[in-house]
């Protein structure tokens, strides 16, 4: 049976991408040698660490004055790492779910959090907005999608402050400003590459505001100055991650995603609104195109098991909710095709007709 991936992360990759990695695990790029064998420091690596940098660079607009590089230790240790590097004295956070909790306790072992703005009053099914920031933060700090709650920022805000994004599972999913923001960051295993790296996208000003002494692995400039090659970086996540970037590129870049992106979430969400059996969790102008989350409708709680079961019989893959939010949760990645979506609905359609 045909299966549709909608896993959360690790996620879904291009057919092409998985084909490519695997011919690179035996060959790679014609040298005879595995990818898993050869050194990191060999021109033929070298060259796909540019590669990825430079596709990263022109698909999202980058700006010159930004420096790119990937590092271990995923989102989570950027969790740390940025206020290790950025929090003197006070930082200021937007609080919209599990991700920006985490990452304000780790602030919080190197100064003060100022909770700006928080939708924890509704169970975070909204992004708060039109709120006041602070002038004498060090910096601002958003999750720019709530990988579990299925909300997501609609467009680059303004912040006076220097503004700092978790977009772990949204990048390069849509255009947005880079120039609005001091630094980009996130765990490449959601819509990149598989587990073990991360991307940092870091304005250059950034880099000589770093307030304290610190471990040589964790201070931002040691990365940049060493081209992500300071210690072994992630070879097999960085190869693959630049075939993926090479994929959205023939693919017509972000504008093509990004439309693409558009019409899978629209066609989701429109069935979650019409089928009498389903409702959404979120505030609809907040709503994930990444991450679609929907519920049964009050009363038909109760056929929850039995749609899993539906689903799984039809081939649908990871749309279990998060133990949080419960009910169910498609995640729809760039690699996730269109007709991935069409089968989801057709799914939820054919079981609203056996109830209805
Ligand atoms: C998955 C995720 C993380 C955690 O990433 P790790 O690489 O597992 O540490 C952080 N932020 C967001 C938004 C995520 O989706």
């Amino acid at each position: 049976m045909k299966k549709y991936n909608f896993n959360a992360g690790p996620s879904v990759l291009p057919e092409v991408v998985l084909q490519q990695a695997a011919k690179a695990i035996i060959d790679f790029d014609s040298t005879g040698l595995s990818l898993l064998s050869i050194s990191h420091r060999t021109p033929e690596f070298e060259a796909v660490v540019e590669e990825a940098k430079s596709l990263m660079k022109e698909l999202l607009g980058i700006p010159d004055n930004y420096k790119i590089y990937f590092v271990g230790g995923g989102a989570s240790t950027q969790f740390f790492h940025i206020p290790a590097n950025f929090l003197a004295k006070k930082a200021g956070y937007v609080h919209t779910g599990v991700w920006t909790k985490k990452a304000i306790k780790e602030a919080k072992f190197y100064g003060k959090v100022e909770v700006v703005a928080s939708s924890e009053d509704r169970n975070f099914t909204y992004i708060p907005k039109g709120f006041e920031i602070p002038e004498d933060l060090d910096y601002l700090y958003i999750c720019a999608n709530n990988t579990i709650y299925g909300t997501e920022y609609k467009m680059d805000i303004d912040s006076p402050v220097p503004l700092i994004a978790d977009m772990s599972s949204n990048i390069l999913s849509r255009p947005i400003d880079v120039s609005k923001y001091a630094m980009i960051y996130g765990g490449a295993q959601k819509n990149l590459a598989p587990a073990g790296v991360s991307f940092v996208i870091i304005r250059d000003d950034m880099l000589e505001k770093v307030v304290r002494e610190l471990p040589t692995m964790m201070n931002v400039n040691t990365h940049v100055e060493n081209d992500s090659m300071f210690n072994t970086p992630p070879v097999f996540p960085i190869y693959v991650l630049r075939e993926t970037l090479k994929w959205m590129k023939a693919e017509g870049g972000l504008e093509a995603i990004h439309r693409r992106n558009e019409e899978k979430a629209a066609m989701l969400y429109a069935e979650i609104d019409r089928n009498s059996l389903f409702r959404g969790t979120v505030e609809k102008e907040d709503r994930s195109s990444m991450n679609i989350c929907f519920v049964m409708s009050e009363g038909k709680e109760e056929l929850a098991a039995e749609f899993m079961t539906f689903a799984k019989d039809r081939g649908m893959v990871g749309i279990k909710g998060h133990r949080l939010v419960g009910g169910f949760r498609a995640s729809c990645y760039n690699a996730c095709p269109v007709e991935a979506v069409e089968a989801l609905v057709k799914c939820m359609q054919d079981f609203e007709k056996r109830w209805v």
